[in-house]
């Protein structure tokens, strides 16, 4: 349903929950967040049936970051609940996802990934795509999230989050809105500019078949198929 991330300097957390909440108005049933910073090892979430303060009072006191990615949920596959609250991360807790959107084959890569062994913790649609990226052994984490978009059939706008890769955020669209904030040595990503104009008014609006790369000083869009976009940011007009 909404999706907020961002990579920088600041403290991400208070950051993301804002954003979150800034999204409440489109209606949601749980809601998530996972972070990390370039000198973290691994990745920290919390997620929460309910509204954005039921997760916020489970945001425990040290839970301190620079980059991250955030979610509220519209339960389409499997029932509102706190395993099923994005964002989905794989075995190892390397690899988080968030989506939006619904996986049409989702019942057949599921059955795929079960009889290879993977082991599911929630009934989503969405967790499919966390371990397709997870089992990927290309090289970058660019290519790994191509790799398994080859087998989803679809709506989705991503945002994912690796820990082996934790200088970077990458997204993803195809039928759900996915914008990017462009800001100074900071960079934002949403469904919905709302979540982003209270920091930055220049943006990006992926078209569908379209990912990027956010990184703190630098954004790069390019298709599905690898090859590079042009991403001019543009101005949004916004009434306070
Ligand atoms: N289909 C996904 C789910 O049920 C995402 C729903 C959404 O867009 O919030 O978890």
């Amino acid at each position: 349903c909404g999706i907020v991330g961002y990579i920088g300097k600041r403290d991400v957390a208070p950051l993301l929950l804002e954003g979150l909440q800034r999204l409440e108005y489109r209606g949601y049933d749980s809601a998530g967040v996972v972070i990390t910073s370039p000198k973290a090892t691994g990745l920290k979430m919390v997620k929460a049936k309910g509204r954005v303060r039921d997760l916020e009072a489970r945001v425990p006191k040290r839970f301190t970051g620079t980059t991250g990615i955030a979610h509220t949920r519209w339960a389409t596959h499997g029932a509102p609940s706190d395993e099923n609250a994005h964002p989905h991360l794989d075995p190892e807790d390397k690899v988080a996802v968030v989506h939006n959107g619904i996986i049409d084959n989702a019942t057949e890569l599921r059955a795929k990934l079960v009889a290879d062994g993977v082991e599911f913790r929630s009934e989503t649609d969405t967790e499919v795509i966390t371990h397709l990226i997870a089992r990927s052994e290309a090289e970058t984490l660019e290519e790994r999230v191509r790799e398994a978009l080859r087998h989803i059939e679809g709506t989705y706008g991503i945002a994912v989050l690796h820990a082996d890769f934790n200088d970077r955020i990458v997204v993803a669209r195809n039928g759900s809105p996915v914008v990017l904030g462009i800001g100074e040595k900071e960079m934002f990503v949403a469904s919905d500019v709302a979540a982003l104009v209270s920091h930055t008014r220049q943006v990006v609006t992926l078209d569908d078949g379209e990912m990027a790369t956010l990184k703190a000083d630098d954004y790069r869009t390019y298709t599905t198929e690898g090859s590079r976009t042009t991403a001019s940011p543009t101005t949004v007009e916004w009434e306070a």
